[in-house]
C-alpha cells in the first residue's frame, strides 16, 4: 500500500502497539500516563521499548505530550487517529492505495484511493479482484464548527458532559456508514459502502460534480423558443427529481437533514446509460441530469421531534437553489411534512416497518445515546451557521497552530517524493455539550 503519509511505512510493529495503547488509554485518562502506556501496550520487551515507541510517535506528530494537573502523560492527535484507522482499512484490504486529495469538505478530508473490488459478484474469497477507485472520507468534526469562540461555559448546571471532537468524528462516521449501508441496499442513489473504521469510511467514487458546479448553459443551449422551453422542461424534471427523492428518503423513514447543491452530486445521463447505471430515466422522461446523494452523518428519524423543521429546511435549500441559479420557481411550493408522513405511512403498509432506515441504523449499533450526542453537535453547529448564538463554547485551544506549522507534522503544503499530498493534521479538541440524560 502506498501511503502518502511520511511516517508510516516506517513505524515497527511495536510503535504500532503504542499508538492503539494510547488510544486505548484515552478512553479512560484524557491524558495518558507512561506508565499506563507501558502497561496496555503489553510489550513484553519492557519500558525501553515503549519510551522509544512514544518519541517516533511524538516525533511524527501521532501523539502529542501532555501536562494535566497532576502529571505529565500522552494523547492521540487527529494525524494519529488517522494512521490507526488507514492501518485498519489497509489491513482489511479495503483501500490498497491512497492517492490525492480531492476535497476538503465542511467537516472532512476527502481522498481518492484505489479498493479492490470483486469482479464477478460471488462470495467465494478467489473471485478476482479489480482495482476501483474509491473514496476515503475522514470525518473531522470540529472544523468549522465553534471556532471564533474562546470562553468555556457550561450548562444544565453540573450536568456536562464533555465530548472530544474525536469520539463525535467517530460517531459521525459511524452513523455514515451504517445509513450508506441500508439506503444502498434500498435501492437509493448513494455511493457504494466499502468499509468503515473509526472516523474513516470508505465508499464507491459517485462519477458526478456536485450541484453546486452546474451551470445553467449545462441543461442545453437557449437560442431559440424551442431549446429554451426544452431547457426549462430539463431544469423542471431535475427539481421534480430531487423533491421526490426527498420523498424516497421519507418511504423509507428518515430525512437527509443537508441535503443541498454540496451534497447532490450530478452525473450526465449520457454517460449513466452508456454504462448502464441509469434505471430512473422513464420516470423523469425530460432530464438529461442524474442525481446521487452523499453525506449521511445528519440523517434524522421522521418520527424525531425537530422532524418538521428538518424536512421543510431540506425542501427549502433546492427550492433557493434552483431559484438562485436557475431562476426556476416551481408552480406548488414542493412536498410537505405532511405529505413525507403519508409516504412513510403508505410504506410502511405495504412493505413494512422493517424497511425504515431510522430502525436499521440502530440496529446496526449507532444507539439512541450516540444518535442524541451527535444530534446535539450539529443542532449547536446549525445554530452558529444560522448566525445564533450557541449554547456551546470551546475551551481555549492554543497549540493547533504549534502543530500545524511543525514541518515534521506533514501540514497543508506537505507531499512526499512521489507527489502526493501529506494528510492534515488537525488536533483533536474537546466540546462540551449538555447531559444527553437532560430531558
Ligand atoms: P462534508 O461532510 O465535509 O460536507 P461530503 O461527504 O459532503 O463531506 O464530501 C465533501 C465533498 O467531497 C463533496 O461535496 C463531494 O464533492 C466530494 N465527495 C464526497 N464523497 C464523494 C463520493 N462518494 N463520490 C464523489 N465525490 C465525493
Ligand atoms: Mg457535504
Amino acid at each position: 500500500m502506498k501511503l502518502n503519509i511520511k511516517a508510516f511505512r516506517y513505524l515497527s510493529s511495536e510503535d504500532w502497539r503504542v499508538l492503539q495503547a494510547v488510544e486505548t488509554g484515552t478512553k479512560s485518562h484524557e491524558v495518558v500516563p507512561t506508565s499506563i502506556i507501558i502497561s496496555l501496550s503489553g510489550l513484553r520487551t519492557g519500558a525501553n521499548t515503549v519510551n522509544k515507541a512514544i518519541s517516533a510517535l511524538a516525533k511524527a506528530n501521532l501523539i502529542a505530550k501532555e501536562k494535566n494537573m497532576k502529571y505529565d502523560g500522552y494523547r492521540l492527535t487527529y494525524g494519529g487517529l488517522d494512521y490507526l484507522a488507514m492501518h485498519a482499512h489497509s489491513r482489511s484490504n479495503a483501500i490498497i492505495h491512497l492517492g490525492s486529495q480531492m476535497g476538503i469538505g465542511k467537516e472532512s478530508d476527502i481522498y481518492l484511493v484505489t479498493t479492490p473490488r470483486p469482479s464477478t459478484p460471488s462470495t467465494s474469497t478467489s473471485a478476482p479482484l479489480t482495482p476501483e477507485q474509491a473514496i476515503l472520507k475522514l470525518h473531522r468534526l470540529g472544523r468549522t464548527s465553534f471556532r471564533q469562540l474562546r470562553t468555556l461555559r457550561s450548562y444544565h448546571g453540573s450536568r456536562t458532559q464533555k465530548l472530544s471532537w474525536q469520539y463525535l468524528s467517530r460517531l459521525s462516521a459511524q452513523k455514515e456508514y451504517a445509513a450508506m449501508q441500508a439506503l444502498h441496499a434500498a435501492g437509493l442513489p448513494v455511493p457504494r459502502p466499502v468499509n468503515w473504521n473509526r472516523h474513516a469510511v470508505v465508499m464507491s467514487l459517485v462519477p458526478g460534480t456536485p450541484l453546486r458546479a452546474v451551470p445553467l448553459g449545462a441543461f442545453g443551449p437557449a437560442d431559440t423558443a424551442a431549446q429554451r422551453a426544452q431547457r426549462d422542461a430539463r431544469i423542471a424534471a431535475l427539481y421534480a427529481e430531487l423533491m421526490e427523492l426527498a420523498l424516497k428518503l421519507a418511504d423509507v423513514g428518515v430525512i437527509h437533514g443537508d441535503f443541498n447543491e454540496f451534497n447532490i452530486l450530478i452525473q450526465h445521463v449520457p454517460e449513466a446509460a452508456e454504462e448502464g447505471m441509469d434505471n430512473r430515466a422513464s420516470e423523469f422522461p425530460e432530464r438529461v441530469m442524474t442525481p446521487w446523494v452523499i453525506d449521511f452523518p445528519q440523517i434524522t428519524s421522521l418520527d424525531h421531534p425537530n422532524a418538521p423543521q428538518y424536512f421543510d429546511r431540506d425542501v427549502q435549500c433546492i427550492k433557493d437553489f434552483f431559484e438562485k441559479r436557475y431562476h426556476y420557481v416551481a408552480d406548488d411550493g414542493g412536498p410537505t411534512f405532511e405529505e413525507a408522513r403519508r409516504r412513510l405511512a403508505t410504506a410502511t403498509e405495504t412493505r413494512g416497518a422493517a424497511r425504515r432506515i431510522d430502525v436499521q441504523i440502530e440496529a446496526a449499533g449507532f444507539s439512541r445515546k450516540m444518535a442524541k450526542e451527535l444530534g446535539g453537535y450539529y443542532d449547536e453547529a446549525s445554530k452558529e451557521e444560522e448566525g445564533e448564538e450557541p449554547e456551546v463554547f470551546l475551551p481555549p485551544e492554543d497549540d493547533e497552530d504549534k502543530e500545524q506549522s511543525n514541518p515534521e507534522a506533514g501540514g497543508h503544503n506537505g507531499g512526499d517524493e512521489n507527489g502526493f499530498q501529506s494528510l492534515i493534521i488537525h488536533n483533536d479538541q474537546e466540546v462540551t455539550l449538555p447531559s444527553q440524560e437532560e430531558p
